[in-house]
């Protein structure tokens, strides 16, 4: 520990976001929220820690997050407060969800969010220990339009940043419910039995503790061993099978293309029904998801709470930004400053902060170098930060209480009365 604070690096698993990256994180998020604007969510943050009890909960205390990735809080004075950092956005929703008294507003009750994430994980790309997240979760609605609805706004996201449908790849599955998951996991558990020499060590785990996630083992030799094994979809009671038929072809109609693909089963407890992955096609995130959702109809009961149907979505930015990236579409108009403050003498320096502060009072983007003292220097400063506008005030414009507006991109300058360059340079920003 020590030794990294010694040599001033960041931890393992974080990294700092600089601000030549900041213009394409912002977009990212500012597209995520404007289409989940356009589909009727509100914003809604939440602390970035919570009681653990709430996560352990919401993701099973089975889990690869609870069980391995949690990273718990102890205080100082080691009063034990039982709180852990976020590892998901979803607990905490549904928990400001009836804090709130959400469950007496008009149902579905849509809500999005953004920040930090934090999972105890091996580091690797589209990995990393703290990570942004952007979800939505709709709650309160069983209908199959609600999911719809979540994955077309999920895509409709990727497809405003440029990234095309043939750029990435909808994955969709239906897991079932309460009533006819059990049956089915029998099956599957009866079919591990007869491959188990076959499948790895966490398989023969998880095949313990979430048999499904088997499906999704990432390891090729357990993948080959379980082609045939039972599909969710052909166990699916009535209702389950009417709620994923509908899904589809409103998916269809909004022109969505989609994969079905029974491997899809989400590691965490709380989902029911719909699960999906959105899949890169492209780049170094080839074969991973940037962002997957599902329906958790469960979730809300299991806090002890009535039942509230749910279902949500999120996506992670930095792999989002990744795959941006690779498309090379990470270039990202930033605003440039529109006048440039030079000042001459130490008089003149003094009355550019008067001018700065009318320049900000009035909207203006302004860039100044006011600890130099050459009008070489700064009106090079000015070129370089592409301002069109310079304003120069020296000893003379002091004394005449005038300043000089220079147009750097035809080089034509003229001095006007300080108490109009204002209105002057308003009208030529126009
Ligand atoms: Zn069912
Ligand atoms: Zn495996």
């Amino acid at each position: 520990m020590s030794n990294e604070k010694q040599l001033l690096q960041s931890v393992r698993g974080t990294s700092d976001l600089l601000p030549n990256d900041q213009p394409l994180f912002q977009r990212v998020n500012r597209v995520f929220a404007d289409i989940a604007i356009a589909c009727g969510f509100k914003e809604i943050s939440l602390p970035i820690f919570e009681y653990s009890w709430l996560f352990q909960k919401g993701v099973g205390s089975t889990s690869d997050i609870a069980t391995k990735e949690m990273y718990y809080l102890h205080h100082k004075e080691g009063d034990n407060l039982d709180i852990a950092l976020r590892p998901e956005g979803t607990a905490g929703i549904v928990r400001a969800y009836y804090e709130h008294g959400m469950h007496t507003w008009s149902q579905p009750v849509r809500l999005f969010y953004s920040g930090p994430m934090f999972r105890h994980e091996r580091p690797q790309k589209g990995r990393e220990r703290q990570f942004t997240q952007f979800g939505i979760e709709s709650i309160g609605e069983s209908d199959s339009s609600e999911d719809a609805l979540v994955i077309l706004a999920a895509c409709q996201a990727l497809y405003r940043l440029q990234i095309k449908p043939e750029n990435f790849s909808v994955h969709i599955n239906s897991i079932g419910c309460t009533h006819c998951r059990p049956k089915y996991i029998k099956k599957l558990l009866a079919y591990i039995k007869t491959r188990q020499d076959k499948l790895c060590d966490d398989c023969l785990l998880r095949a313990e503790t979430n048999p499904m996630r088997v499906l999704d083992c990432k390891n090729k030799t357990c993948q080959a061993h379980t082609t045939d094994a039972p599909n969710h979809l052909d166990h699916l009671c009535d209702n389950c099978k009417n709620h994923f038929k509908s899904t589809l072809e409103y998916l269809e109609e909004a022109g969505i293309s989609f994969n079905i693909n029974h491997r899809i089963v989400r590691g965490l407890d709380y989902y029911t029904r719909t699960v999906f992955e959105l899949i890169a096609e492209t780049g170094t995130l080839k074969g991973q998801a940037l962002g997957a959702g599902g329906r958790y109809d469960n979730l809300v009961a299991t806090y002890g709470r009535r039942k509230a149907p749910a279902v949500g979505f999120s996506a992670g930015v930095e792999r989002v930004i990744t795959i941006l990236k690779d498309l090379k579409l990470s270039k990202v108009p930033t605003e440039k400053p529109q006048v440039f403050v030079i000042q001459l003498g130490s008089s003149a320096k003094k009355k550019a902060f008067s001018i700065l502060r009318q320049l900000l009072a009035a909207g203006i983007k302004t860039a100044s170098s006011l600890s130099s003292n050459s009008l070489k220097t700064q009106l090079k400063m000015a070129t370089k930060n592409n301002v069109r506008f310079a304003l120069i005030i020296g000893q003379r414009e002091l004394l005449d209480k005038t300043v000089i507006i220079k147009d750097l991109q035809n080089g034509s300058q003229e001095t006007v009365d300080l108490k109009q360059y204002l209105a002057i340079l308003l009208e030529r920003l126009k």
